[in-house]
């Protein structure tokens, strides 16, 4: 395989790099190409350790940015695309949804070009070639308490700019499956926690403010439920995906972990009060809580009965185990914490990064 991984220097597309690159990979890399244009989101220390790796390769570049992509599938010979690439908060979407439309719609129709272009070269076997778009299940809207979870033919029904981005991005690979044969899959996952994840999402968030001492902020009631899943579930996923999936498939992944906001924080206060205990009280005692984010989703849930069904995946981590995981990870690598809050994580900003590297 030789694989271009858009968006690989955020949390889950770094996290997937540091999976397949790994002894214990199911998957036979000849060439990694990580393509990622060093937004806020985007840490090449998460890729520390395999940067001297042979078979990896970074290229700083933008989706939207058609001509170079092109040239890096022909000059690589590229068979497999995994596209993470995106602006991936919510909040940041009721901010500024223009952004949003212009990396998740827009750059997703560039590769998918790209893409098209790479396919009638005919240069390696298309049979061989895939192109897996990383999507999440807030394309389905929201659910009631009582509701069955998503399955892969739910409607869609998207709630925020984010969700509608998203969406409008697995409806242009859908429609390049139909119109045009390419071999696309797309898979559609709930919430994700684990190492790596930058600290504007809940998990990470409330980690840190609690080891910082300051508020923990929770929407609303803290009542809407979301299905957590560890993001090494998630990216052993991708890579079955990528490996098994049929053509023209969406597949949905999730957790079976399904939690208020409320219990999230409150599972990581008590897990930090054994861990790293404070002078006095509790972290629980951080908690406030804030007003509601607007068109802010009940309840997601998800069916992944087909992805294990047909293709035999199931979520290794278990909530309880995952968190205290994560907590620790995020205790052990304070260095990595610090860099963010004190702006000098991105080496782009600090004008330190070379636009492509490549080690062969
Ligand atoms: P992230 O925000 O941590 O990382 C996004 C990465 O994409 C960053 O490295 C950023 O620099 C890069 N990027 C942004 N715009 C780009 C552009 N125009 N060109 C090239 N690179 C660009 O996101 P994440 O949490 O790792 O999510 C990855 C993907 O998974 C996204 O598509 C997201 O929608 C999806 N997803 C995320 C979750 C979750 O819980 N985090 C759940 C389901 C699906």
């Amino acid at each position: 395989m030789r694989i271009f991984v858009t968006g690989g220097a955020g949390f889950i597309g770094s996290n997937f790099i540091l999976q397949v690159l790994s002894k214990k990979s199911v998957l036979d890399v000849k060439k990694l190409i990580n393509f990622d244009k060093l937004s806020y989101a985007g840490n090449l220390d998460n890729l520390s350790s395999i940067k001297h790796d042979t078979r990896y390769c970074f290229v700083e570049g933008d989706i939207c940015d058609q001509e170079l992509v092109s040239s890096l599938f022909e000059d690589y010979d590229i068979t497999h695309v995994v596209n993470f690439a995106a602006e991936s908060h919510v909040d940041r979407s009721i901010e500024g949804p223009e952004a949003f439309i212009r990396t998740n719609v827009i750059g997703t129709l560039r590769l998918l070009q790209a893409f098209k272009e790479l396919c009638a070269k005919e240069k390696a076997d298309n049979t061989q070639r895939k192109f897996l778009h990383v999507s999440t299940d807030e394309v389905y809207g929201t659910l009631c308490a009582n509701d069955p979870a998503f399955s892969e033919t739910n409607p869609y029904l998207p709630n925020s700019p984010y969700a509608a981005s998203k969406a409008a991005s697995d409806h242009l690979v859908r429609s390049y499956f139909h119109t045009f044969g390419l071999p696309v899959v797309t898979t559609n996952c709930s919430n994700n926690y684990g190492p790596y994840q930058f600290p504007e999402k809940l998990i990470p968030l409330m980690i840190l403010n609690a080891l910082e001492g300051k508020d923990l902020p929770i929407y609303g009631d803290g009542k809407n439920v979301r299905d957590w899943l560890h993001v090494e579930d998630h990216c052993q996923a991708i890579a079955t995906v990528l490996l098994d999936g049929k053509e023209g498939e969406t597949y949905n992944i999730g957790g079976n972990s399904e939690m208020t906001n409320l219990e999230v924080v409150d599972t990581i206060c008590t897990s930090l009060d054994k861990l790293k205990p404070k002078d006095s009280g509790s972290y629980l005692d951080q908690k406030t809580f804030v007003k509601d984010r607007p068109g802010h989703d009940r309840r997601y849930a998800i069916n992944a009965t087909k992805i294990e069904k047909d293709l035999g995946w199931i979520p290794r981590w278990n909530f309880a185990n995952g968190i205290k995981n994560t907590i620790e990870w995020y205790l052990a690598h304070q260095d990595w914490c610090q860099k963010i809050s004190n702006q000098t994580y991105n080496r782009k900003r600090l004008g330190l990064v070379e636009q492509k590297v490549d080690n062969a």
